[in-house]
């Protein structure tokens, strides 16, 4: 379903460089550079930091009036000089907001000669237009994850045992997962960005200025080589893919896969996982997804009760709503800020035999999705916390996925992927579907009861109204 309205209310998105900053902060030794006015670097700071958990360093060209009528270029320049000597990165993104690309800043050439006329040959400008309209946080994680290994990634001409795994924009411990999952299947993998640790760093006495973790450069530089590319995205554009970018310019073979939350989506995953492996499936992960069906079957009799709106990111609604679908919890509206023309077929097709008649909104936002919440009865909401407000004015509650969350502790330790994160996830699906019952069923016998007797008590009342005039 198109969104019709000409203004968003409330926008169920945000914006492309946050989406590059996230990706940005899973290299090692990395450090981002946002060329633009002051306010955006402090947005996205503000906003990571708190669902994080974690300061958060971007650096910004801070360009005032002179340099939007006359070029930001100086503003790059010395930003990066600064950036350079404060931090010591290894790996600098300079990424644009609204303002660099509608003045027209060339950060390509700019990073280039810079590099030119100063002595930095040891460190890697990775560049990425992200203008703040160009798309939502979605499309600037996924292009940043392309151009990186498109300004990296090289063939030694000798092929690796190796698997590339493009992650999708997940919790820390869920990339901890990811890599537990690898290491069961004893693969040697490229993981990017590998945000966890950088974006959930132990607590130590000593505070690095850029946190220790990442994806180290060498080993994207090696990405080129490797045996198989897995990329969790299934909704991405194929200009924006980086399974697609290696499969075309280095011939590896991809496998792109939705999230791995719910049974379906990680058996996919464990299956390709086992077939590029040569290994069988080992025991754990069987005796998991026994339980998570055993979970299934307890809890199925419950969920039956869910209407859900589930809204955010786009790969994560599909992952979300494939867990519902698959117990019952009837994803009734389905809605995403993203201007995504794949998103309504793919998810026709996995509600195709929903029960309920099923919303689909893409380049939405909150106005709207609150007016159909209402309208379609929907008793459980499920996806970030930008839709705290509906929960606080009509009284739907709010599971929080996905990013951002800003309301609740714990958005970085959040692991609802994998047959044991999928039954943890489900288990508060459930559980919130429970305490609506029991909070609500004296009151809905109530009115039950009182439906079922408004027709005798009404008779009643009329024939004793008889009486009482004769
Ligand atoms: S929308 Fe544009 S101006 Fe606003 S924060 Fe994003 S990049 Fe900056």
């Amino acid at each position: 379903m198109g969104n019709l309205k000409r203004l968003d209310v409330n926008p169920c998105k945000m914006c492309m460089p946050i989406g590059a900053a996230i990706a940005f902060k899973g290299i090692e030794e990395s450090m981002l550079l946002m060329h633009g006015s002051q306010g955006c670097s402090t947005y996205m700071r503000r906003h990571m930091s708190t669902h994080y958990e974690e300061p958060i360093d971007i650096a910004s060209s801070s360009i005032d009036e002179q340099g939007t009528v006359y070029g930001g270029e100086k503003n790059l320049r010395q930003g990066l000089k600064n950036l350079i000597k404060l931090y010591s990165p290894k790996v600098i993104g300079v990424v644009t907001t609204c303002l660099a690309e509608t003045i027209g800043e060339d950060i390509n050439r700019i990073a280039a000669d810079f590099k030119k006329a100063n002595d930095v040959e040891d460190i890697s400008i990775i560049t990425v237009p992200t203008p703040g309209y160009g798309g939502s946080q979605f499309e600037g994680y996924y292009l940043t994850l392309r151009k990186i290994v498109e300004q990296l990634a090289e063939s030694s001409g000798a092929k690796s045992s190796k698997l590339n795994v493009a992650a999708a924009n997940l919790s820390p411990a869920e990339v901890r997962e990811i890599k537990r999952i690898l290491d069961l299947f004893e693969l040697e993998y490229t993981i990017l960005p590998d945000i966890s640790k950088t974006l959930a760093a132990p607590f130590t006495k000593d505070y690095s200025k850029i946190p220790p973790g990442g994806t180290k450069i060498s080993e994207i530089k090696k990405m080129g080589d490797a045996a198989f590319t897995i990329e969790f995205g299934t909704l991405v554009d194929s200009s924006l893919s980086t399974a697609v970018y290696l499969k075309d310019k280095f011939g590896i073979p991809a496998y792109r896969l939705p999230i791995p939350i719910g049974l379906k989506n990680t058996d996919q995953l464990i299956n390709i996982l086992a077939e590029i492996s040569g290994k069988k499936i080992p025991l754990s992960l069987k005796e998991a997804r026994g339980r998570l069906i055993d979970t299934m079957i307890d809890s199925h009799k419950y969920n039956s009760e869910g209407r859900a709106a589930v809204f955010g990111d786009p790969e994560m609604i599909y992952a979300v709503s494939s867990i519902c679908q698959e117990n019952g919890i009837s994803p009734v509206i389905m809605a995403t800020g993203t201007d995504l023309d794949i998103f309504q077929r793919k998810l026709e097709e996995l509600t195709a035999d929903s029960r309920d008649q099923n919303l689909i909104f893409s380049d939405t936002d909150f106005e709207e999705i609150r007016n159909y919440v209402n309208e379609y009865n929907i008793n459980i909401m499920i996806g970030n916390s930008d839709g705290a407000f509906i929960e606080e004015k009509d009284g739907i509650p709010l599971i929080r996925v996905g990013f951002p969350i800003h309301d609740r502790v714990g958005a970085s330790r959040q692991q609802n992927i994998g047959y044991q994160g999928s039954n943890n996830f489900l288990d508060q699906i459930t559980n919130q579907i429970l305490a609506l019952k029991h909070d609500n069923y004296r009151e809905d016998l109530y009115k039950e009861f009182y439906q079922a007797n408004k027709g005798a008590a009404a008779a009643k009342d009329a024939a004793e109204l008889k009486v009482g005039e004769e």
